[in-house]
């Protein structure tokens, strides 16, 4: 077992996360995983909390919106906003995953605009709840493949197209989709839009039913003849061929650690519990001895331990290189590969470790199975997420290796 010591200036941070987590996260967690599509309402008092936590501190928050990428290299070492973000994240799925998932204005569109607007548009929208719409009925994986096209009309874009599977669409305020400039260009043509939520072209379809983070509302939405002002464009309006993706692609990098952290809390929660019932039954962990020569319970249960200390250590590496102005990519998509898997792994050999107390609802153990399987499918799945490894290590381009 590996004890990292968290930076100082993290740790009242961390444990406020914590105590959140603890004292209004599990208290509700199993009643809004009953009662899917009700707002937990618990979250107003204590999304202003976190706001006035992010206000006051110059490192960043416990939620999404706090990651920022680093512009320039100063040679220093910093600890810094993705690095604190994702701390606080870690504590807060630690209590529960779909709950942190509907915070307002913790939205992973609110990472992608704390990653790519400008001054101004961080000024104009920066206080509200972003949802991310990239996906679409024919375009999941392959985000390059999107429809949805936008049309400059005089001082407006135009937006026309169907964005299904939007985390928190619902209930946000503004929604960051992803539209095409000119089909015919390609990915460099990809760019995202803010859109108010209450905008008239913006219809809500429905929304999902689902197997785990149920009190997450997940939407589905026809945008008709929908009308954003031009500076609603997050970053440049220009069609860079020769940049390709890159553009959109970089908010990746900063969000790819965070649904890292996810994994890696619920991935403790499930190792805690887990401990716990092993020790009720008798079974004890020795750290001095060799995982082979104790139980086979104590055997799994350091196996699973390991494999979460390597996921955790992944992601910590990922935010912190966003933190210090360093390429991230590879890093990102490893800790995004290794964490989603290992929740998936680890929650379900809690359930099996558990027997019968793992697979009722008096504990938190199957619905934390449940809770897993969607930190290893959004935000590009596993499969996609070793693709990007293998790529990177190999030198290959998208279209080389796909
Ligand atoms: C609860 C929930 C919340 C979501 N929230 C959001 C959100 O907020 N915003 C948003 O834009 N999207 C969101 N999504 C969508 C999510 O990002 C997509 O489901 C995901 O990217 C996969 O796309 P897909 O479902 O179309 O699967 P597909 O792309 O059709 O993939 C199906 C399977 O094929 C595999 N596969 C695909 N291509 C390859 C390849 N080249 N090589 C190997 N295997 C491959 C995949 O890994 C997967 O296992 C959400 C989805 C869910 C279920």
């Amino acid at each position: 077992m590996i004890n990292l010591e968290i930076p100082k200036k993290f740790k009242p941070l961390a444990t406020q996360a914590n105590q959140v987590a603890t004292e209004v996260f599990r208290p509700i967690s199993r009643k809004y995983d009953e009662a899917e599509h009700a707002y937990p309402k618990e979250l107003d008092m204590l999304a202003s909390l976190i706001d006035g936590m992010n206000e006051g501190s110059d490192i960043g928050g416990a939620g999404a919106a706090g990651v920022r990428r680093e512009k320039s290299d100063d040679g220093e070492n910093r600890n810094g906003s993705n690095l604190s973000t994702v701390l606080g994240i870690i504590e807060l799925c630690w209590g529960d995953v779909g709950l942190l998932l509907s915070m307002p204005r913790q939205g992973l569109g609110n990472s992608a605009i704390a990653s790519v607007a400008t001054e101004e548009q961080l000024e104009r929208y920066g206080g509200k709840w972003a949802a991310m719409a990239i996906t679409e009925p024919e375009a999941g994986s392959d985000s390059a493949a999107i429809r949805t096209a936008a049309e400059l009309d005089g001082d407006e874009y135009v937006l026309n197209g169907e964005k299904i599977f939007v985390t928190s669409g619902d209930r946000a305020d503004l929604i960051v989709v992803w539209a095409s400039l000119d089909r015919s260009k390609g990915r460099a043509a990809i760019k995202s839009f803010i859109v108010e939520r209450d905008n008239p072209g913006l219809k809500l379809d429905r929304l999902e039913h689902k197997l785990g983070i149920r009190a997450s509302d997940t939407a589905n939405f026809t945008l008709q003849d929908c009308r954003v002002p031009k500076e609603a464009l997050l970053g440049s309006p220009e069609i860079d061929t020769k940049a390709g993706f890159g553009g959109a692609m970089q908010t990746f990098d900063n969000t790819r650690p965070l649904v890292a952290a996810m994994a890696v809390g619920v991935t403790r929660a499930a190792l805690e519990e887990t401990r716990e019932c092993l020790e009720e039954a008798g079974v004890t962990i020795d750290y001095d001895v060799p995982a082979l020569s104790q139980q086979a319970a104590a055997a799994r249960y350091l196996e699973m331990e390991s494999d979460y200390e390597a996921a955790h250590l992944l992601t910590l590496q990922a935010a912190w290189m966003a933190d210090n102005g360093k390429p991230n990519s590879l890093q990102a998509s490893m800790a995004k590969a290794k964490a989603g898997r290992t929740c998936v792994d680890v929650t379900l050999g809690c359930v099996e470790l558990c027997g019968s107390v793992g697979y009722t609802e008096n504990r938190l153990l199957e619905k934390w199975a449940r809770d897993a399987k969607i930190l290893d499918i959004f935000e590009g799945t596993q499969q996609i997420q070793l693709l990007i490894v293998a790529r990177q290590l190999l030198g290959k381009s998208s279209s080389e290796l796909r």
